[in-house]
């Protein structure tokens, strides 16, 4: 085992709880050598906690109101920006050395440590517009120095779409351009509503997806799922085969390694 680099995701209530739950387990049952780390916030209930802790190596609570005094200061001039102030706190995670940040959203198809060859800032194209980077799956390396500078940029600039997303691609606006070894491939961040966008593609490359990324809504575990016929409950929003084929995956993992620790 790697103990000086991690997986890092993040939730900020119960129902997001269940998202980071199926990404451990899936990174875990790929057999992964990095440590597993959960940021949370004070909403998340004290049973999901431990049960957090049954996948995760560390649950760390991470405050935005009151842990770091520059977070409180940042926020009190850009209110707007929550969970973002929340995501970025990534980097003061500096008992490691290197991390893969992942969103709740996503899931491991497969072992993905090869992630970790990478250096800070790399990341997939976003699939509405690829000169940006998606934030949803990303390597960095924990810094106080990076993580103050992100927050600076922040309070002064803001961000262009309210979001993590669009405070980091100003931040490291030079990734479309500097070295394509910081552009991750597609696999490594299948945006879901990518699929029905170039199914052609698709066709091509999907069975080489190595991390789906449940992007927009619905979310998984916002969608009902049928455990007699193994299947997806379908929606208007959710129609196209492929598609639903991870959304029945994600249950999978969720029915048979999530659903006994919280019942
Ligand atoms: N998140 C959270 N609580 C929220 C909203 C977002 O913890 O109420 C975290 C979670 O890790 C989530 C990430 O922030 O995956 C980004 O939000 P989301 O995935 O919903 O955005 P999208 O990928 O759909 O743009
Ligand atoms: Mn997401």
């Amino acid at each position: 085992p790697v103990t000086d680099q991690a997986f890092v995701t993040l939730c900020t209530n119960n129902t997001y709880c269940q998202g980071a739950l199926v990404l451990g387990k899936s990174l875990r049952n790929h057999e992964t050598s990095r440590k597993l780390v959960v940021m949370i916030t004070s909403p998340v209930s004290a049973r999901m906690r431990t049960i957090l802790g049954n996948v995760f190596d560390e649950v760390l609570e991470v405050d935005t109101l009151d842990s770091a005094d520059l977070v409180r200061l940042s926020l009190l001039k850009r209110p707007e920006l929550g969970v973002t102030f929340t995501k970025i706190q990534c980097w003061t995670l500096t008992q490691y050395t290197k991390c893969v940040y992942m969103d709740a959203d996503t899931i491991a198809l497969r072992n993905i440590d090869e992630l970790f060859d990478r250096e800070e800032f790399s990341a997939a194209p976003d699939s509405g517009w690829p000169d940006c980077f998606n934030s949803g799956v990303f390597v960095f390396r924990p810094s106080l120095e990076t993580f103050g500078r992100l927050l600076q940029y922040a309070e002064d600039n803001g961000s262009f779409d309210g979001g993590d997303q669009g405070l980091l691609n100003s931040f490291f606006s030079n990734w479309a351009t500097a070295d394509i070894s910081k552009h991750l491939p597609f696999i490594y961040n299948l945006s879901i509503s990518s699929i029905y966008t170039y199914i052609p593609a698709f066709k091509q490359f999907g069975s080489e997806a190595k991390v789906v990324h449940f992007i927009g809504t619905p979310k998984p575990w916002s969608c009902k799922y049928n455990p007699q016929t193994k299947w997806i409950v379908e929606e208007e929003a959710l129609n196209g085969h492929q598609h639903l084929l991870f959304f029945v995956h994600w249950w999978e993992i969720y029915t048979s390694d999530i659903l006994p620790f919280l019942t």
